[in-house]
């Protein structure tokens, strides 16, 4: 069977989908034990020029940034720019890291989600080509071609350079904080539940549905899910499936051209939590909030799969609802991206036709790809995650909210429309 990571680096990685050999534009992805000693030569292999800037933040850089600027030195004229600790994804921070690079032919970013974000979109915003030195295992977003940014207050999903280079050094994920590499657990737990619910729109509403993104998981999650402890006791082989399980995330979304293989109903709830979650609430990683949410979805999934085709009714929900909700500007947001999938009379009729329809067909397949929920609750458990709201910092009120509110933040089509369209988004799904 091969590789698929390596394959992917030589384009003859055999889609599954369209059965040709495929590739992807990314040169180089090293996940190697240690690259110390390697730095300058993983870098000099992309060609960058010898103007090259190193972004961290002040603690990236005590834990390799430092390193990283030793080695490149041999190689080229080397800027460091070092962040505060703390520094947001945000508009103010793309200026800053814009402006300290200006003079860069290429951008290395030496961290995980927040610099790996900025040092992204900075250097897409100024057309230059972009490499990442990862320290923790704590999200999806090393090997995918858009970034997380906060615009006016708002978390947005943005167009980014794709790195030419990610390279990932074992010693270095396995001294990660623990609460960013169990939140790298917890954005790969979701695998199972955004491939139902991207399955579920394709067989109800005809959307397209890709098996390539799932294929290349699939080696290493059995790895990751059967020793889950072994993660934070710093196993180098266990550290590897989860680097290559984000990484080859990653891939996927950018294969398939958007985030639909990694992000469905589980992270429509992480982002109701990141929009609303309560004035004074600690902070929480992404992945952290996506493992609650991917329970919920899981256990709404099973639920549905077990029992009949739902049978599904209008919705009686309007845009006042929803900017009462919302606030006004982000409820009529809210309302332009919800409207295209709700349901009049004549709308939920023909859906549950397509249900009843469609249902036995859909089922054996979901069920085929369906991790249970139990399985997925003892992955976390034994990595010692959060499991459910009280260990993302909100209240159980707060969570159910999103839980049933989440379906309205995206058109995107998951088991949350057809559960509360069928009058099941009650009581123990929302804990
Ligand atoms: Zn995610």
């Amino acid at each position: 069977m091969g590789d698929p990571l390596a394959q992917l680096l030589q384009g003859t990685w055999i889609d599954p989908d369209s059965g040709q050999s495929t590739g992807v534009a990314i040169s180089a992805i090293a996940i190697q034990k240690s690259l110390r000693g390697h730095e300058a030569d993983c870098v000099a292999a992309l060609g960058f020029g010898p103007r090259l800037a190193v972004v961290s933040d002040a603690i990236t850089h005590e834990v390799l940034g430092a390193r990283v600027e030793d080695a490149l030195r041999s190689l080229a004229r080397i800027e460091s720019v070092r962040l505060p600790r703390g520094v947001h994804a945000d508009m103010e921070s793309v200026a800053a890291v814009r402006n300290a690079t200006a003079s860069a032919d290429a951008l290395i970013a030496v961290g995980s989600g927040t610099i790996n974000d900025l040092t992204k979109f900075a250097a897409a915003k100024d057309g230059k080509p972009f490499a990442v030195f990862a320290t923790a295992p704590s999200m999806n977003g090393y090997t995918s071609a858009n970034a997380a940014i906060t615009v006016g207050g708002h978390k947005k999903t943005l167009p980014a350079t794709l790195a030419s280079g990610v390279f990932i050094d074992l010693e270095v994920l396995a001294r990660a904080p623990a609460r960013m590499i169990r939140a790298g657990l917890g954005d790969s737990l979701c695998r199972a539940t955004a491939q139902v619910d991207w399955l579920l729109s394709h067989h109800l509403l005809g959307t397209g549905y890709r098996e390539a993104p799932f294929a290349l998981l699939a080696q290493d999650e059995s790895a990751l899910f059967e020793a889950p402890e072994r993660l934070l006791s710093g196993d180098p082989e266990a550290l590897r499936a989860l680097a290559r399980t984000l990484v080859l995330s990653g891939i996927g979304m950018t294969i398939c051209g958007g985030s639909y293989p990694a992000s469905q109903g589980e992270h429509l709830i992480s982002h109701y939590i990141d929009m609303r979650a309560p004035a004074g609430r600690a902070e929480y990683l992404h992945g952290e909030q996506v493992a609650v949410a991917t329970l919920t979805m899981a256990r709404i999934q099973e639920a549905m799969l077990e029992g009949p085709a739902p049978v599904l009714r209008a919705t009686s929900v309007v845009e006042q609802d929803l900017r009462q909700h919302f606030g006004d500007q982000a409820g009529s947001a809210c309302w332009n991206d919800y409207a295209p999938k709700r349901l009049d009379a004549a709308g939920a009729v023909r859906l549950s036709q397509r249900a009843a329809s469609v249902w036995p067909a859909f089922r054996s397949r979901a069920n085929a790809m369906h991790a249970s929920s139990s399985r997925l609750e003892s992955v976390m458990r034994r990595a010692g995650g959060p499991r459910n709201a009280a260990d993302i910092g909100v209240g159980a009120a707060f969570y159910a909210g999103a839980v049933r509110h989440a379906r309205f933040l995206r058109d995107r089509f998951t088991f949350l429309d057809v559960a509360d369209d069928a009058g099941m988004l009650t009581g123990r799904f929302l804990a």
